[in-house]
């Protein structure tokens, strides 16, 4: 049987571990042709061989996504190649620091800021025309919890998602009328590298594997979704309504 995104082109930033490294291998399976971003070539490899052993295909690309300027030339590549964009899963981020919010050096600030709010912003303008392309664009935001719970300690990181929620929330009502449908997802704590540095003393065998908390995210990334400008939470397995003031 043909997958849901034969045909189609998807680029997954964050492949080469975690959560991203298992939307990448399942949105191959369903028959897009993975664009992958990662710093680590290693994992990005392993996850070419995943994908071709399944009969998927992807392109590889190493990028530290602090450089601005190699985002804005990978949506030129991916025009010249594809001339358009059917999925964006902006999954890469980093925890940053758990510490007082006047405790955080400026480098460590501005480092996390830089990956998780400058290069998301980047990456969607650079290929925002390109899924204005498709005929069902789709994006993903991989947000948190921390986003909205604001929990001492977490303020760098949540200040990093509550801005990508923002901005996703933004693009969805410029491009409500158009077929492009934009979200944020809150995948809840996951099995997974970022999580074990946030709680080094948890127990991983308690959490969802990241191959499972993809699995639940990939429906968002298909043609059939219709919900735009919304927050998915992974664990309820539900669309939460923003609360937005008249
Ligand atoms: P991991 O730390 O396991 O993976 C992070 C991915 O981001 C890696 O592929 C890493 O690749 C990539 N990345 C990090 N820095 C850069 C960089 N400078 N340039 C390019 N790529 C980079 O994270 P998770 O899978 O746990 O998290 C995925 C997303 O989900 C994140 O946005 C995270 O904030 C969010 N999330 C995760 C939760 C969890 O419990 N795990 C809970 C809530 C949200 P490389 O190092 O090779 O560059």
């Amino acid at each position: 049987m043909a997958g849901q995104l034969e045909g189609r082109v998807a680029l997954v930033t964050g492949a080469s571990r975690g959560i991203g490294y298992y939307l990448a291998r399942q949105l191959a399976a369903e028959g897009a042709h993975v664009v992958a971003v990662a710093r680590t070539v290693g994992g990005l490899e392993e996850l070419d061989d995943e994908i071709r052993a399944a009969g998927g295909s992807a392109t590889l690309v190493p990028l530290d996504l602090s450089d601005m300027g190699g985002i804005d030339r990978l949506g030129g590549i991916i025009f010249e190649r594809w001339k358009r964009l059917d999925a964006l899963v902006l999954n890469a981020g980093a925890l940053g620091i758990l510490a007082p919010i006047g405790h955080i050096e400026a480098k460590v600030f501005d480092k996390t800021m830089t990956l998780n709010v400058d290069a998301t912003w980047r990456l969607i303008r650079s290929v925002d025309p390109l899924l204005r392309q498709s005929d069902a664009g789709r994006a993903v935001f991989l947000s948190s919890g921390a986003a909205h719970s604001c929990k001492a300690f977490w303020g760098l990181y949540a200040a990093t998602k509550a801005a990508g929620e923002a901005m996703i929330r933004s693009w969805a009502n410029e491009t409500e009328n158009l077929p492009l449908r934009v979200n944020s997802v809150n995948p809840g704590a996951t099995r997974t590298a970022m999580r074990a540095l946030a709680m080094p003393g948890e127990d991983p065998d308690t959490l969802p594997r990241p191959s499972d908390v993809a699995a639940k995210i990939l429906p968002l990334l298909l043609p059939t979704v219709t919900e735009t400008g919304q927050l998915f939470d992974v664990r309820q397995d539900r669309f939460l309504r923003y609360r937005t003031p008249e």
